[in-house]
């Protein structure tokens, strides 16, 4: 066993985790998990005590990671329900209970040629959904604290060893958030480091897909009443090439200039705020619905006089509509959002907006060709 310590501890250093993770050939699987799971829980211990003396009764009164989740200690024997405590109390519990499951001689075999328990795997998976609580605790309420010690990077790697080990022996509980918040928070800062080195790419590109996606919902709502609706793929398509080269450039460059001229206040409520839901609302909005007329009527192919027609007759109900949705939305974006992700929370709100857009503008389309006219109608608002 100390051996294999030693040999875990030499690739951890070198810093391939992936190897320090893999069963090494001749070793047996089961006793290489215990290996790693006393390993684990010296780093979930040694983390901890760095910010042992923060995590305090008052500053943690439970145990939680964010808002959404928070855990109650239950061990059967002196907490029967599920009880909530502060904390560092739950870390205490924790730890003594883990300690205790390693000291098991019927858990943890230690003399030679005695078996591991046949629900072993069942065992270290119960030990592991609670140390990766401990890791919660501390990303969500102490990550602060972390980087002020400048301990970020040990904290990182020890989460990093500990969550490839539990995906390498596959003892994920495949029900729990585990895996899921893993990878949702990789995927999530994957796509932050995209924004920091390539901000219009991302931009453009999450905006095509997203519109293209919002043109495609409008399209099935409306086939909802339709036995021969046909899915129009090169409409979603123009709408897709709508975000990729107009819809996120425009943002990317408007809130450039817009926080550039007026940079964020860290209250969200000034006047700062308000000027520039103004600017946004006021003379951005307009200006930009306009171009989207133009640009529909140029890639449908229906020239510009068509476009200068929906903007006299139609552009006063599309604003309308288009205030009701943005001007929160606005409010929101420039008040609490940081100036990366604008782009991003706009395009979703965008999404619902484009299912409005779209089916409005294909229903005028509709409408159009029924009666051969054009009428003012100023929007199809209910
Ligand atoms: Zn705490």
């Amino acid at each position: 066993m100390y051996r294999l310590h030693l040999a875990a501890e030499k690739t951890l250093g070198s810093g391939n985790l992936r190897d320090a993770v893999a069963l090494p050939e001749g070793v047996d699987l089961n006793e290489w998990i215990a290996t790693k799971a006393i390993d684990l829980f010296n780093e979930v211990e040694l983390v901890y005590s760095v910010i042992r003396q923060y995590c305090t009764e008052s500053a943690c009164p439970c145990m939680s990671a964010g808002s959404k989740f928070e855990y109650l200690w239950a061990d059967g024997k002196e907490y029967k329900q599920p009880t909530k405590v502060t904390a560092p109390k739950y870390v205490e519990l924790l730890f003594a209970w883990v300690q205790s499951q390693l000291d098991d001689e019927k858990v943890f075999p230690t003399a030679p040629g005695v078996p591991f328990p046949p629900d072993f795997r069942e065992r270290v998976q119960a030990i592991f959904k609670r140390l990766f609580r401990v890791y919660a605790h501390i990303f969500y309420g102490h990550y602060e604290r972390v980087k002020e010690l400048e301990f970020e990077h040990h904290l990182n790697s020890c989460f990093k060893h500990f969550m490839y080990c539990v995906l390498e022996f596959d003892l994920r509980y495949r029900s729990q958030s585990v895996v899921a918040l893993a990878g949702v928070a990789e995927v999530w800062q994957d796509y932050l480091g995209l924004l920091e080195s390539a901000p219009l790419v991302t931009k453009s590109i999450t905006a095509g897909v997203i519109i293209g996606a919002g043109d495609s919902a409008a399209q099935l709502l409306a086939s909802r009443d339709k036995i021969d609706a046909e899915f129009d793929v090169a409409r979603a398509l123009r709408w897709a090439l709508f975000g990729l080269v107009l819809q996120g450039p425009w943002n990317h460059a408007f809130y450039l200039l817009l926080d550039g001229a007026l940079p964020p206040t860290p209250d969200p409520f000034t006047l700062t705020t308000l000027t520039k839901v103004g600017i946004d609302q006021g003379i951005q909005a307009p200006i930009f619905t306009i171009i989207i007329l133009y640009f529909f009527a140029v890639v449908e192919g229906k020239g510009f006089g068509y476009a200068t027609n929906q903007v006299k007759n139609d552009l006063g109900g599309i604003l309308i509509k288009n205030w009701s949705v943005f001007l929160p939305a606005t409010v929101i974006n420039i008040g609490f959002c940081p100036p990366e992700l604008r782009v991003l929370f706009l395009n979703v709100v965008f999404f619902g907006w484009v299912v409005y857009l779209s089916a409005f503008l294909n229903a005028k389309e509709g409408e159009a060709a029924l009666t051969g006219t054009r009428t003012g109608a100023g929007g199809r608002d209910e």
